[in-house]
């Protein structure tokens, strides 16, 4: 049986220029990436690592370890080589990379003979790591157990007629429970908003006495090892599901098992790494969850319809594989699921400590060294943030700021113009002889935005999906500063020049380092805060209040008392330190550092930032009141904004300013 080559052609002709057979090769090498990505998931990367795969140079295409490990050795020493059965490539790791871009550089377009006497043509791509895993998914995971059978048709029968769902048709719970699972607890309540339990507050009643024979009877046997105190029943509807979710390791024991009545559903276990197993539950089946499938895979049901299941063996449960001739639907039932849990009362000490709530520490973030680490820090410290405190950030947004006012009020009547990053839409309403439109990376102040009857849409302010020179003007307003490389930034310039038709504006407003500049003194200075006269307090909300900065008392101000010295001793002039942590900014003292992390004092209703319906087990627990959130910021230098701007083709920069601790700038697109 031979394996088909990731790249097809194998011959190699000697008779072109130099010239022509690198780029050959490069088409090859590229058309082999593409291959692998498309039809095995094994994305290449542009950046030499330690590790390359192999393309051709695998056990399905004859090649065979002895044959393959000599060649590689020669640029170097071999940490390890996969060999994945029956796939046309593998992976190498090199001790290092100059060795594994030497194996680059030399063995891409290497000939070299296999078992059978034929010519194979390597082709080598880095990659991240070597791993492979299979994606024949042939274990269950680890600690994980599916009994069949485990009680008779009658004992399903009675238990399922235990269950009294009360409905009531006045409350809205009925809507909700038309749309999600309908949930009972026993032992215990489940709060789904913080995946937990009140230790000290049991449920009256226990577990119901039906479950108890049951459950001696699992012990007798020896399917649980504990006695479990805690009852969830779930009810799903044909479409509905459950969110990919841990259940919290300090509430619960290791022991976590489901019994499945009245319909067969599949569930979706997942490993960090990326591995999803799917797993058939059977009717009348109970799962048995402990260890590694407790701990550190997730586990979930995708809302639908339909399952996709074995042909074969559709009844049995277990695994599913991927077998792609082997494959079939099955019409989702009506299901109900009996969930028995142990009450923790003591820390988890699970070896799993990256998903252990009970192990993990605070680790502050440090300065990204990546665009990756950049991206995963911008999700952490800006995305999330603004998620957590929109409603109690759009209530301190209220005053537009008077030069951006001024900037839309001169555009003509009929003006297209685009605001990335509109917040809560402040500056959506301004003029109304414009088209204006909004973005936003947070689904909630978009909501806010479209409560306000202002056009507002999710995206990224790196790619918008906006046509290109569809826009005769663009606002940013505090939001490049929260990119967090120089890259990334500059790569935010482009994308609101990319809108702009030629001779279209833009403007853009960045927190500055400098909190004071040629005589302008912010007014969030410590004890420089007007808040004696109702005039001076209507000067102070006009000119300083805004998307920038809070109304709300003394945080969420670029401020400082310190003078330009002490700013560019502290700052400007000094190096990032990759990997070194990110300040905490003290609100309204000078910023030590270009990189920081600026506090927002939540004092919201908690209950407006939070789902109203408690839809997934995993959703982060609504905020503390009194909580402290950080969102990262990158304070710019003199000059810096407009620097950066320069990188940018076909703009030109009309106007830059200060205004109140920010860097402006106005562009024009030529
Ligand atoms: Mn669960
Ligand atoms: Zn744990």
């Amino acid at each position: 049986m031979a394996a088909p080559s990731v790249a097809m052609d194998t011959n190699h002709q000697n008779n072109f220029k130099l010239n022509k057979t690198e780029k050959k090769f490069l088409r090859k090498q590229s058309k082999a990436r593409h291959t692998l990505l498309r039809h095995e998931g094994i994305g290449a990367v542009s950046y030499a690592t330690q590790s390359l795969v192999v393309a051709n140079g695998g056990l399905g295409n004859g090649v065979s370890r002895k044959q393959l490990l000599p060649v590689l050795e020669e640029c170097g020493l071999v940490d390890a080589l996969l060999m994945p059965p029956n796939k046309p490539y593998s992976f190498v790791r090199y001790q290092t990379i100059e060795e594994s871009r030497k194996a680059y550089v030399t063995l891409n377009g290497k000939e070299i003979v296999d078992d059978l006497g034929q010519k194979i043509i390597l082709y080598l791509n880095f990659v991240e790591k070597a791993q492979w895993k299979e994606l024949g998914l042939q274990t269950l995971p680890p600690g994980l157990m599916v009994v069949e059978e485990i009680i008779s048709s009658e004992d399903e029968k009675m238990l399922l007629e235990s269950v009294i769902w009360i409905e009531d048709t006045n409350d809205q719970n009925f809507q909700k429970s038309l749309k999600h699972r309908r949930v009972k607890h026993f032992g215990y309540e489940f709060h789904y908003e913080n995946n937990n339990i009140e230790k000290d507050k049991p449920l009256p009643g226990g577990l119901p006495d039906i479950c108890d024979n049951i459950l001696e009877n699992w012990l007798k046997k020896g399917y649980i090892k504990h006695k479990p105190d805690q009852l969830t029943i779930n009810q799903y509807e044909p479409g509905h599901g459950i969110p990919a979710h841990i259940d919290t390791h300090s509430a619960f024991e290791d022991e976590i098992i489901s019994l499945s009545l009245g319909s067969e559903i599949v569930m979706d276990f997942k490993h960090p790494d990326g591995v999803t197993v799917q797993v058939m539950l059977p009717r009348r089946s109970l799962l048995v969850m402990t260890g590694e499938a407790r701990y550190l895979w997730t586990h979930g049901i995708t809302p639908r319809k339909f399952d996709t299941v074995q042909a074969s063996e559709h009844h049995k449960s277990g695994l599913i594989t991927s077998d792609i001739g082997d494959l079939t639907l099955s019409k989702r039932g009506v299901r109900t699921s009996f969930t028995f849990r142990k009450v923790r009362h003591t820390p988890c000490n699970c070896s799993y400590p990256f998903v252990c709530d009970s192990q993990k520490k605070e680790t502050p973030p440090s300065f990204p060294e990546s665009d990756k680490e950049a991206s995963q820090l911008e999700q952490e410290y800006v995305h999330r943030v603004y998620e957590e405190i929109a409603g109690h950030f759009s209530n301190t947004r209220h005053t537009p700021w008077p030069r951006i006012v001024e900037f839309l009020k001169a555009l003509p009547s009929g003006s297209i113009v685009a605001d990335i990053g509109c917040g809560n839409g402040k500056y959506l309403g301004i003029n109304k002889e414009l088209y204006m439109i909004g973005c936003d990376r947070s689904q909630k102040l978009t909501d806010i935005c479209r409560e306000r009857q202002f056009q507002a849409f999710v995206c990224d302010a790196l790619a918008v999906p906006i046509r290109s020179g569809s826009c005769d003007a663009c606002i940013s307003i505090a939001v490049i500063h929260h990119f967090a490389t120089a890259e990334r930034r500059v790569a935010a310039l482009q994308e609101l020049a990319r809108l702009l038709r030629p001779g279209g504006k833009a403007l853009i407003y960045v927190w500055a380092m400098e909190q004071e500049y040629n005589h302008q003194k912010s007014k969030y200075l410590r004890g420089n805060r007007i808040s004696k006269g109702k005039k001076e307090e209507i000067i102070s909300d006009t000119s300083m209040q805004g998307s920038l900065v809070d109304q709300m008392g003394n945080q969420d101000s670029p401020s400082s008392v310190s003078s330009i010295t002490d700013v560019e001793e502290g700052g400007c002039n000094s190096r990032k330190i990759a990997n070194s942590e990110l300040p905490i900014h003290t609100n309204r003292t000078s910023f030590q550092s270009q990189d920081v992390l600026v506090p927002w004092h939540h004092k919201g209703n908690p209950g407006k930032d939070k789902p109203v319906e408690p839809s997934s087990p995993v959703e982060p627990s609504s905020p503390d009141p009194s909580s402290v959130f950080h969102r990262y910021y990158h304070v710019f230098c003199d000059g810096e904004l407009e620097a950066a701007c320069q990188t940018l083709s076909n703009v030109s920069i009309l106007q830059s300013y200060y205004d109140q601790g920010n860097w402006c700038v106005i562009l024009q697109k030529v």
